[in-house]
């Protein structure tokens, strides 16, 4: 089958990269729901079946489906015809489910921000990106892959890098190396703060990422002198979440927004 540069598509090949991408979820009981995202011809799906999985896959390509059901007639009804960022995803399913995928690359950061907008449903997430965006979604304070994805990523989940995948791993292989990662809901920082408003702030402070606080944050007109000692003069990579919550409850109770 022809591959479509258009939907990101670059198969896995390597069986053993999709088994293991399979398992990494198998240990999380909890949600038996699982919805993969852009099955393709169905290699990861293969080993998703031989766990018990409630399992959708979500998939845009119109060539696909036929053949998927074609391979694994189980999957008849179980294949959501459709762009994914454009499915509603509260009709996946009912409750709470975990999402895994090889994904498209050209879409990596809208399926991020996907999850994090149906934090209350999705439990765990796995799979494979591009490895500097794996890299940053599971990136610590005061590294170069820290960034706005990173913070607002680990505001509501466990984030942890697993491994390389080198491009030959894939057909047609992409220009870039690929990191599978995954990651598990946290409830530490539940109500703490407005998704929004808190988003606005981190991304302010990130525009000018080698610049001190007190400068790229001079709009909120925030009192440095409550927050720890040196805090005006940290730039936006050397706050941790916790340090960007504390910042965000100061400025909160000076009413800026
Ligand atoms: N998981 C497969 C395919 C990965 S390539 C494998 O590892 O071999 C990415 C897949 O995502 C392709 O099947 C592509 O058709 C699908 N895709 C791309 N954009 C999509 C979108 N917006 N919604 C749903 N699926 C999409």
């Amino acid at each position: 089958m022809k591959k479509k540069k258009s939907l990101g598509q670059h198969f896995l090949r390597d069986d053993d990269v999709c088994f293991q991408i399979a398992n990494l979820l198998v240990f999380d009981e909890s949600s038996p729901n699982l919805v993969e995202i852009g099955p393709g011809e169905g290699v990861l799906t293969k080993h998703l079946l031989e766990h018990n999985w409630n399992l959708k896959l979500i998939e845009k390509d119109d060539r696909l489906p036929k053949l998927l059901i074609k391979k694994y007639p189980q999957l008849e009804d179980k294949i959501i015809h459709q762009d994914v960022l454009k499915l509603d995803w509260t009709t996946i399913f009912e409750g709470e489910f975990a999402v895994i995928g090889n994904y498209p690359y050209n879409i990596s950061s809208q399926i991020l921000f996907k999850i994090i907008e149906h934090r209350d449903r999705v439990t765990y997430m796995a799979g494979m990106f591009q490895k500097e965006v794996a890299q940053r979604i599971c990136a610590s304070a005061s590294t170069k892959q820290y960034g706005v994805l990173t913070v607002l990523t680990q505001l509501y989940f466990d984030t942890e890098y697993c491994l390389d995948v080198p491009a030959h791993a894939f057909d047609p292989p992409p220009k870039v190396v690929s990191g599978v990662m995954k990651m598990k809901r946290h409830h530490r920082f539940e109500n703490e703060v407005e998704y929004e408003a808190f988003r606005r702030l981190v991304k302010t402070a990130f525009l000018h990422r080698r610049k001190k606080l007190s400068n790229t944050l001079s709009v909120y007109n925030i009192n440095w002198s409550e927050l720890p000692e040196g805090f005006a003069d940290k730039r936006a990579d050397h706050l941790s979440v916790e340090d960007y919550i504390m910042l965000y409850k100061l400025i909160e109770n000076m009413s800026v927004f």
